[in-house]
């Protein structure tokens, strides 16, 4: 059923849990997030890539996402993820995205509030006043799409290039800024960077505690773990006392889905090329990995 990404976090918070945001790179995982979602009664947000979204492929598959989160007999939302381009963020809105992370991390602080703000002015022009918006403070370490070992500093062998932060050092969010980011970009909800990473971590992942205590005192609104693929499920079950809401899952599911695939095709292919058969292997990997993730956020 349709939800606003704030309440569905909110509402989760008040009962001590956050809700998993999986990312779904095609309608089959979101098929198996969402099933797991209903079997567990609890909502759950389908994320899309900001690269799926900017081909005219990617827009049908979030109005696909969109039918499917609203027939769901659990709260669904679909969100843009890590969005720079006000160009994609207003075709993915048009196209069924209801909350959208506007991603300035990479940018001067200032222009990273800049960049937020005007993405909520573009949206009210748009008539989209509702679009749920999550802005990230702290640069993040690693790419989303693509799992490589890397660490809190953003040491991934020229990886991370992606993200280079001008005025703090790759990782921590600078929890003195928090007030401050918060009041002046409108943000509903804050991605936090606390020694998590995208993609794979380079040995033990090692989140400061410490940090996320800090920010969380100084803001009421919902905070954001991205990177929680190979965090640990008793680190993540802490997560939620310190107000975080939402916690995003990607390379977790890839490597479940890829592992099955690879395994599997051969047989699949020698029995008549049944894609059929294959294809729902594909869904229980996918669908036992978002199970798992609900169990944990609402332990
Ligand atoms: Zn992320």
């Amino acid at each position: 059923m349709r939800t606003q990404l704030d309440t569905l976090v909110s509402a989760a918070l008040q009962q001590g849990s956050a809700v998993p945001a999986f990312t779904c790179y095609d309608f089959t995982t979101a098929l198996a997030v969402v099933a797991a979602a209903e079997e567990s009664g609890r909502g759950a947000i389908l994320l899309v890539a900001p690269k799926t979204a900017a081909t005219p492929n990617g827009l049908r598959l979030i109005a696909a996402l969109r039918g499917l989160a609203d027939a769901a007999g659990v709260p669904v939302a679909v969100q843009l993820d890590h969005a720079t381009d006000p160009q994609v963020i207003a075709d993915a809105v048009s196209a069924g995205a209801d909350s959208v992370l506007v991603d300035g991390s990479a940018l001067a602080y200032e222009d990273n509030i800049a960049l937020v703000r005007g993405v909520r002015a573009a949206l009210e022009a748009q008539g989209r006043a509702d679009v749920v918006i999550e802005a990230e403070l702290g640069g993040l370490a690693g790419d989303e799409d693509r799992a490589f070992g890397t660490d809190a500093a953003g040491d991934a062998a020229g990886h991370a290039a992606g993200k280079s932060v001008s005025d703090q050092p790759a990782g921590l969010t600078d929890s003195a800024q928090v007030e401050d980011f918060v009041a002046r970009t409108g943000a509903q909800l804050l991605a936090v960077a606390v020694g998590n990473v995208h993609g794979k971590y380079k040995g033990e992942p090692r989140l400061r505690w410490d940090v996320l205590q800090d920010i969380a005192v100084r803001t009421r609104i919902p905070l954001v773990l991205h990177g929680a693929s190979g965090i640990p499920a008793e680190e993540l079950v802490k997560a939620a006392a310190m107000n975080v809401g939402k916690v995003n899952f990607n390379t977790e599911l890839r490597t479940g889905v890829l592992a099955v695939l690879e395994e599997q095709t051969a047989a699949h292919r020698a029995d008549g090329e049944n894609l059929q058969a294959l294809l729902r292997h594909w869904d229980s990997s996918a669908r036992t990995f978002a199970a798992a993730a609900l169990a944990t956020l609402s332990r």
